[in-house]
C-alpha cells in the first residue's frame, strides 16, 4: 500500500497514519517527525529547518527532498509506505514523481482531510507542541491554503485522490479510510520486471499491455479501463500496465512513441497498437475480435 496523506495541521494525519501503518505493515513517515530528529542531530538540513518550524514556515523543497530521497534508499521502503506532511508544495509532489520513477515503484494513492478551521485551532492548542505558538498556528494554517491546496487538484486530475472528513471522530475517520488498503481483485498489475511481460506471454496468451508514464494525465484515464478489462477477460488475456520510463526496452520493442499507448501482442507479435484516450468499448471490442479472429474460444 502506498500512500499520501493531504490535509490541514491538526486534521489528525498522524493519528491515522500510524493505525494504518500498523494494520498494513508498512512504514509511516512523517516529515514533521524527520525534520524535528534533523534539529535534534544538529545536521545541516536541521539548522536550516529551525527557524522555519518555529515560524510556521516551509523548509526549502530541496531540503525535504533530500531527506525524501535519504527516506526511500531505505529497505522498508519498498513494498509500501504512508507519506504524512510530504508532500506539502507542488514541486515536492513533482519531486515524489519522478522519484517514483526512477524506484519503478507504483503511482500512489492521496487521501485528504477536510476540517473546519475552529476544529483545527481548538486541536493545535490542545496538543500544544513547541512549535505550536498562536501566532505559529496561523501562519502554518495560511501556508496550508497557499502552498499545500492546490496538491488536492493536482492529485484529483490524476484520479487517484479520496476526500476523507476529518471532522468527524477519529474512530469514524479510520472507518472511512480502513477499506482503501483492501487488495484490488481482478485489476491489471504493473509490470516489475522485463520477465513479467513473457510470463504474461506464455501459453499463446493475448497481452493487452498499458503504456503509460507517471507524469501522463491522460494515462490515468485509461488505466481504469485496463483494471476492467482485466476483470471482465482476465481468465483469456493477460492486461499489465507498463512505465515506459521504467523500461523503455519494452516500450521500444513494441514502437511505443508516446502515451498513453495500449498494444496488443502474441507470441511476441504486435497485433494492434492504440494511441491515446479511447472509450472502454473500443479496447474490450478489440481483445474479442482477436480472440474471436484465432478461434481460441
Ligand atoms: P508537521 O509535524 O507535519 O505539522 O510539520 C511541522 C513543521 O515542519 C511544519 O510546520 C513545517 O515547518 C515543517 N514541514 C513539515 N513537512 C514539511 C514539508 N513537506 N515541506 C516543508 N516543510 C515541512
Amino acid at each position: 500500500m502506498r500512500l499520501i496523506l493531504l490535509g490541514p495541521p491538526g486534521a489528525g494525519k498522524g493519528t491515522q497514519a500510524s493505525t494504518l501503518s500498523e494494520r498494513w505493515g508498512v512504514p509511516h513517515v512523517s516529515m514533521g517527525d524527520l525534520l524535528r530528529e534533523a534539529i535534534a542531530q544538529e545536521s545541516e538540513v536541521g539548522r536550516q529547518a529551525q527557524a522555519a518550524l518555529e515560524a510556521g514556515e516551509l523548509v526549502p523543497d530541496e531540503a525535504i527532498m533530500g531527506l525524501v530521497h535519504q527516506r526511500f534508499a531505505c529497505e522498508d521502503m519498498q513494498s509500501g509506505w504512508i507519506l504524512d506532511g510530504f508532500p506539502r508544495t507542488l514541486a515536492q509532489a513533482e519531486g515524489l514523481n519522478d522519484l517514483l520513477a526512477i524506484l519503478q515503484q507504483p503511482y500512489p494513492k492521496v487521501v485528504c482531510f477536510e476540517v473546519m478551521t475552529g476544529l483545527l485551532i481548538d486541536r493545535l492548542m490542545a496538543m500544544g507542541r513547541a512549535d505550536d505558538t498562536v501566532a505559529a498556528i496561523r501562519r502554518r494554517l495560511a501556508v496550508y491554503e497557499e502552498e499545500t491546496t492546490p496538491l488536492i487538484e493536482y492529485y484529483g486530475r490524476r484520479l487517484c485522490l479520496t476526500m476523507v472528513n476529518g471532522s468527524l471522530p477519529v474512530g469514524e475517520v479510520a472507518a472511512a479510510l480502513s477499506g482503501l488498503g483492501e487488495p484490488e481483485t481482478g485489476t491489471a498489475a504493473f509490470v516489475k520486471d522485463e520477465a513479467d511481460v513473457d510470463a504474461a506471454l506464455s501459453g499463446g496468451r493475448l497481452l493487452v499491455l498499458d503504456c503509460t508514464a507517471t507524469w501522463c494525465g491522460p494515462c490515468k484515464l485509461v488505466a481504469p479501463m485496463m483494471d476492467r478489462l482485466a476483470g471482465d477477460w482476465g481468465d483469456r488475456i493477460s492486461v499489465l500496465k507498463l512505465d515506459v520510463e521504467a523500461f523503455p526496452s519494452v516500450a521500444k520493442r513494441y514502437g511505443v512513441k508516446g502515451v498513453p499507448t495500449v498494444v496488443f501482442v502474441r507470441e511476441g507479435v504486435l497485433l494492434e497498437k492504440m494511441v491515446g484516450v479511447k472509450p472502454y468499448e473500443i479496447f474490450s471490442g478489440e481483445v474479442a475480435r482477436l480472440l474471436g479472429h484465432t478461434g481460441d474460444e
